[in-house]
């Protein structure tokens, strides 16, 4: 298991996720910190990742450094803050057992989700790759967003092509507003082959709008998108097409598509 399915477990979709909630968790009321406190400490039973902190600094449950080293002396393991001073003494049992550690260190500091949390954005926090990946997705994602407003017919060509790719949920709005403005069919093509993926059956009605689009090959992607719903809505729209469509190519496509459906039935 990895540090990443870590914080999943715990509903975080990554590192500043975690974070941003060990801020707001600071901040709660007794009767949400209970709640919350519980949650974090069950959870942290169904993290299979080894807790123990690569250098062995864990976080001061007193000061919330990560300053927590363990020093052996005279038999007794303990753990001392070189910030603030403070230290705890650990029996056998917790010293071998990390989870029992973290249990211990969270516990002390009287608030454990947030130790829990904090501990480890401190661990994977520094060495997760993934987060900075998922960061660099969300950031092209968003670029094409605006590209798709862009006067470039080639940004906007693009745009389109990598959000068909990526088909990212979030993009159904803009690309929805994007089809009601695109001048160019083959760009229009590509959005509407976007739709379906991206806004599930919520793409219905816009594509049932889109059927009145002016150029033949347009509405024909939109045939393709709408056969791949089962609801009445969509397969009356391609009802409609087959026998009312201007053009004789959406015509025959949409009884096609009509037969194969009811082939497939
Ligand atoms: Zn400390």
């Amino acid at each position: 298991m990895s540090g990443r399915e870590a914080y999943k477990i715990l509903g975080f979709k990554d590192i500043s996720a975690l974070e941003e909630k060990w801020r707001a968790a600071q901040r709660y009321n007794a009767f949400d910190a209970e709640k919350f406190n519980k949650a974090m400490l069950s959870s942290l039973h169904e993290i299979e990742v080894d807790l123990t902190p690569p250098d062995d600094l864990y976080v001061c449950p007193f000061c919330d450094k990560t300053s927590f080293r363990y020093q052996k002396r005279e038999g007794e393991v303990f753990l001392a803050c070189s910030s603030c001073g403070s230290n705890i003494t650990l029996n056998d049992e917790v010293w071998k057992n990390p989870r029992r550690r973290i249990e211990i260190l969270s516990l002390t500091s009287g608030y454990p989700g947030v130790y829990i949390l904090r501990h480890l954005s401190v661990l994977y926090g520094k060495h997760d790759s993934q987060s900075a990946i998922l960061d660099a997705e969300s950031m092209e994602i968003e670029k094409a967003f605006h590209a798709l407003s862009s006067p470039d017919e080639n940004v906007r060509y693009r745009a389109a092509r990598s959000l068909r790719i990526r088909h990212p949920p979030q993009a159904f709005g803009p690309v929805v507003a994007a089809f009601g403005s695109e001048p160019l069919a083959k760009i229009r093509v590509l959005l509407v082959q976007v739709l379906p993926s991206i806004g599930g059956t919520d793409a219905i009605p816009h594509l049932v709008t889109a059927m009145e689009d002016a150029d033949p090959a347009v509405r024909k992607a939109v045939l393709h998108a709408l056969s791949s719903f089962e609801g009445t809505d969509a397969r009356e729209a391609v009802r409609r097409a087959a026998g009312e469509d201007p053009d004789v190519g959406v015509r025959t496509l949409a009884i096609h598509l009509l037969e194969k459906n009811s082939i497939k039935k």
